[in-house]
């Protein structure tokens, strides 16, 4: 069983992202639970919390079915104490916005170390922040996404990710999500089925399935090992369709949201309808 959805808009309230994933046939979605080019968000009101998890279960999405993003701001490796500490409040904000929905992933990009601090002391930095997050909140894991290693992102060798973890101390609450865009951008070849298949073998080996905990399905407008991010609709871009049949199909993943970000929201539906064919 795969959960199949798509990044969808919290535009008027988390509830409404609930509905606009009913809307395309998504059993799974991913959303931001405040506004993501900020630092801070306004409290979620009694209100709100109640309008989403009514809207939840209405629609009998569990929350191993929700992936959300925190902010593109949040920087978990950064050199400097005044900006590692902005963003750990920052982090720790939006952990606690998932305890108040009720959600027990938060999906997260690791950070970068802006060519100031080794590779080495960013990513022990990064798990250091997750340790932190981690003490203060309950119940909810922490997702590190793989990035296309944009200028001094790390996280884009599945070898960070392993490494991330190592230092994490509560191993029951820390996983990767996988977007597989930027793990082509990053030098990892999904064009062909075995592509995909040597691709997925290696994430096994490095970082483990067990620690698979999301999805984000999208295919490439970059090239192979670019380290450049764009992502583009299912089969119009570099990876094309075999690889996200040969996903589809791949018994080691399961139980996860599989998340579409990409391009054209309008055909949401009818990617996952087309995904969710391949698995059957
Ligand atoms: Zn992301
Ligand atoms: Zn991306």
């Amino acid at each position: 069983m795969k959960y199949l959805g798509a990044h969808v808009s919290a535009a008027g309230g988390a509830d409404q992202a609930v509905q606009r994933a009913v809307e395309i046939g998504a059993d799974a979605f991913a959303l931001f639970t405040k506004n993501q080019r900020q630092w801070k968000g306004k409290p979620l009101t009694d209100e709100a919390i109640q309008a989403f998890r009514d809207a939840c279960a209405e629609h009998n999405f569990a929350p191993e079915q929700i992936l959300p993003h925190d902010s593109y701001l949040i920087n978990l490796g950064h050199p400097e104490q005044e900006g590692l500490r902005k963003s750990r409040d920052a982090f720790l904000d939006e952990m606690q916005r998932c305890e108040q929905l009720g959600l027990t992933l938060l999906n997260f990009h690791p950070g970068s170390h802006l060519n100031k601090i080794s590779e080495s002391d960013c990513l022990k930095r990064i798990a250091e922040s997750v340790n932190e997050a981690l003490t203060h909140t309950q119940g909810v894991t922490a997702v590190i996404e793989n990035t296309a290693g944009q200028g001094t992102n790390l996280g884009w060798r599945f070898e960070h990710l392993a490494e991330i973890i190592a230092h994490v101390d509560d191993k029951t609450r820390v996983g990767v999500c996988i977007d597989t865009c930027h793990a082509f951008a990053a030098g990892y070849d999904l064009r062909t089925t075995e592509a995909t298949q040597a691709t997925l073998d290696e994430l096994g080996s490095v970082v483990g399935f067990e620690y698979l905990r999301g999805m984000h399905l999208n295919d490439a407008k970059s090239n192979l090992a670019s380290r450049v991010d764009r992502h583009h609709s299912l089969g119009k871009g570099n990876i094309g369709l075999p690889a996200f049949t040969a996903i589809m199909q791949e018994p080691r993943i399961n139980a996860i949201p599989m998340i579409l970000e990409t391009i054209e929201p309008e055909i949401w539906a009818d990617e996952i309808a087309w995904l969710r064919a391949q698995a059957s």
